[in-house]
């Protein structure tokens, strides 16, 4: 990061910002900040069936997908340009242990062995959560008592890192665990160590808060709970300090890549993370943000590409390493026309 000094800095009229801003050459060779292709990474909703492509109401232009669909669409990003996808799953049947998150024969688990065997070049990322395969549509175990209902944190942790595990044995380049539990970096890390996957990076979810801006997202990987709220784990959006508190537990877990989510509305956890801890920081642009310049796009209100540009360039200008955005396709295909 920067720092500067307002002593060396020149003054009207000898220093004219405006000289450095008269030609779109001089502005390339200042700019201080670059979006590329190379930063992007796909979230992907995958479910079981054959040529469905089910649209996602709130996510123009996104779809739940088959296997065979979800191969068409990564096919299409990567040659767009994008280096990674995430995947997300949306399994038949859902349960209070969330079996179908560890599956050895999971809708993730099947998407990875298609994608690694049909794109080895493309790098595929898994989000590791429950909530997607939980019937009650929690992060974690439930526990129903006297005084109400609890997300039970260190049971959890063994699922967490049996799903993960799973993931990585089907092939998985990375995981990322989303859940925002206590201690689940550490429990993944030991686990996927113990069966000799010590080369499998993690980025963690570590900042991750409780956002109104995830909306759409819960009808893409219905994920909905049927009661009560997630603010028990996931953060609450007034707090920064903790949220440096949060990175700085899954750093000492053993997370490779933290990530700050939302980004837009974060910008300052964002820049304040990079600047705290230098690690490889991602950002994910989270589905309201995505919704939001869609809808303004089509009335005409905004101008999608510029804003989407725009947003990411603001993500990467505050410390964002990596951009995880359902734009992904359409953002490497500007990129090469700029
Ligand atoms: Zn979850």
């Amino acid at each position: 990061m920067l720092l500067m000094s307002l002593h060396v800095i020149g003054q009207f009229p000898a220093y004219r910002p405006r000289r450095l801003r008269q030609s779109p050459i001089l502005r390339r060779l200042v700019s201080e900040t670059q979006l590329d292709a190379d930063r992007l990474v796909l979230p992907l909703f995958v479910r079981s069936g054959r040529k469905l492509r089910r649209p996602i109401a709130a996510m123009p232009g996104l779809f739940q997908l088959s296997l065979d669909e979800l191969l068409r669409e990564a096919a299409l990003a990567h040659t767009a340009g994008v280096p990674a996808v995430l995947l997300f799953g949306i399994p038949d049947k859902k349960d209070a242990r969330a079996s179908g998150a560890y599956a050895a024969n999971g809708i993730v688990q099947q998407a990875v062995k298609l994608l690694k065997k049909e794109l080895p070049q493309l790098f595929v990322i898994t989000d590791v959560c429950l909530c997607e395969y939980m019937e009650h549509g929690h992060c974690g175990l439930v526990h129903r008592g006297k005084s109400g209902v609890k997300i039970l944190n260190d049971p959890t942790l063994k699922l967490l890192a049996r799903t993960a595990a799973s993931h990585v044995e089907a092939g998985a380049d990375m995981v990322a665990p989303s859940d925002m539990m206590d201690g689940r970096v550490r429990a993944i890390r030991e686990q996927l160590d113990k069966l000799g996957f010590t080369e499998t990076p993690i980025m963690s979810y570590a900042a991750k808060f409780a956002s109104a801006f995830y909306g759409p997202f819960r009808e893409a990987a219905e994920s909905a709970p049927k009661f009560g709220d997630r603010r028990s784990y996931q953060m609450d959006p007034a707090n920064a300090a903790e949220a440096l508190r949060e990175v700085a537990l899954d750093i000492q877990e053993g997370a490779d890549i933290v990530m700050v989510k939302p980004a837009l509305a974060y910008l300052d956890i964002l820049y304040r993370v990079k600047a705290e801890f230098g690690y490889p920081t991602a950002a994910y642009s989270v589905s309201a943000e995505y919704s939001m310049v869609k809808a303004a796009g089509a009335r005409g209100w905004i101008d999608e590409r510029a804003v989407m540009l725009e947003s990411l360039l603001a993500m990467r200008r505050a410390g964002a390493d990596i951009l995880i955005t359902y734009a992904a396709t359409d953002v490497a295909r500007w990129l090469k026309e700029k």
